[in-house]
């Protein structure tokens, strides 16, 4: 028998094109700062590596009580648990996690609509919902990286007294009129999975106004022990590994040159698609981290034919988030939900990660240009 190395076949780097690829660092780099972990025979339970990266994103942040977790789910769990809240306004354009997370804490949601041009839940809808529900938390969620309307839940909050907790899942340094998002509301959670623009293979963040809360919430996230070793309250372990914040460590070197690349790839499909599709937008000034490429269709069949001549080509494009979410929430519970009901049919993402070239985005856009007709 012949004994030869098998040559692995690399696919043709065009072929296929995913709606999105995790980024990963060398490995060598990586092995770096695991290297690190070895050393420091520190493996997990808030180590050395998860205390930079701590530091080094509050800077980037701009932050003062930035809490690591394992995910950005857990993450979302901990903001209800720590706000005691029992019945919220979230929307329905969401992925999944933002409302399954409510239902797992046995949270009562009532979906308010969306605005259609943001695509985020709308704070008039809310506002007027508000007077007519007891409410005791909102959770809106800057979709795609888009922030809401943050002035106007602003005055919600203040009006009603109610807290407000961010799922800033896909809002990792969006800004607002000029100021960074997490100024806002009470509490921003934040997602660090492989998919997202930052990632730590799984991970999270909470970002806090209140420094009680942040330091409640350390104490959650360790099965609710104290300094003196008793369980002042029955918490959960949401410790990020120090395996996970050397990823993180590693993406976060090479941040400044993913955003910018996938910067430039969102500047060509914009270039190329402002004719023929409608893009996510506000009547307010904001900065959205390139994190998706979302395009709305003038009908549901023009996405339809979209998504099918994409495939043809090996080019794989995801409805987000299809089916509709709320086909799983209590039907009492939604309210008219018109806008969501005419938009969220006809949104696709199409792919957008750190290495797409000039060349993929030209042939996206001509298969859909084509598609389309
Ligand atoms: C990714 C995401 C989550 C969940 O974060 P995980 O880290 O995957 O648990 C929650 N909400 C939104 C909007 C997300 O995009």
């Amino acid at each position: 028998m012949e004994n030869v190395t098998p040559i692995p076949v690399y696919q043709d780097q065009t072929h296929p094109i995913l709606v999105t690829e995790p980024y990963l660092p060398s490995i060598q780099k990586y092995m770096k700062y695991v290297e690190q972990a070895f050393v420091n025979q520190r493996i997990t339970n808030g180590g050395p590596l998860l205390q930079e990266l701590t530091d080094r994103l509050k800077k980037l942040l701009g932050v003062k009580y930035l809490l690591i977790v394992n995910n950005g789910t857990v993450a979302l769990q901990i903001a209800y648990k720590i706000k005691g809240i029992k019945n919220v306004i979230s929307t329905p354009f969401t992925f999944p996690a933002t409302l399954t997370s409510l239902m797992w804490s046995n949270i009562e949601i009532n979906l308010c609509d969306i605005d259609k041009q943001t695509w985020n839940l709308c704070p008039d809808n809310t506002r007027n919902a508000l007077t007519d529900l007891t409410i005791d938390g909102l959770v809106p969620v800057n979709i795609f990286g888009m922030p809401c309307d943050l002035d106007k839940f602003e005055m919600i909050r203040k009006e009603f007294g109610i807290p407000i907790i961010y799922d800033s899942a896909q809002a990792l340094l969006s800004k607002y009129k000029g100021k960074s998002i997490y100024n806002y509301g009470d509490i921003h959670c934040i997602s660090f999975h492989a998919t997202k623009l930052f990632h730590s293979v799984e991970g999270g963040a909470l970002v806090f106004k209140s420094k009680d809360e942040f330091e409640h919430a350390t104490k959650l996230i360790n099965f609710g022990i104290e300094e003196t070793g008793q369980v002042f309250t029955p918490g959960i372990n949401a410790k990020m590994s120090e395996l996970h914040a050397a990823m993180g460590l590693c993406i976060l070197d090479e941040l400044p040159r993913l955003i910018e690349n996938r910067e430039e790839s969102v500047f060509w499909y914009k270039h190329y698609l402002k004719d023929l599709v409608e893009l996510q937008v506000a009547s307010y000034e904001c900065y959205v981290p390139p994190t998706y490429m979302s395009v709305k269709f003038a009908t549901e069949e023009q996405l339809l034919a979209t998504v099918d001549a994409l495939k043809t080509e090996e080019i794989m494009a995801r409805r987000y988030f299809y089916p509709a979410n709320h086909k799983f929430i209590k039907s009492d519970s939604l309210h008219v939900l018109a806008t969501n009901n005419q938009v969220t049919d006809k949104i696709l993402c199409l792919p957008l990660m750190h290495d797409l070239s000039k060349q993929q985005i030209a042939k996206i856009c001509r298969v859909i240009a084509r598609a389309i007709k």
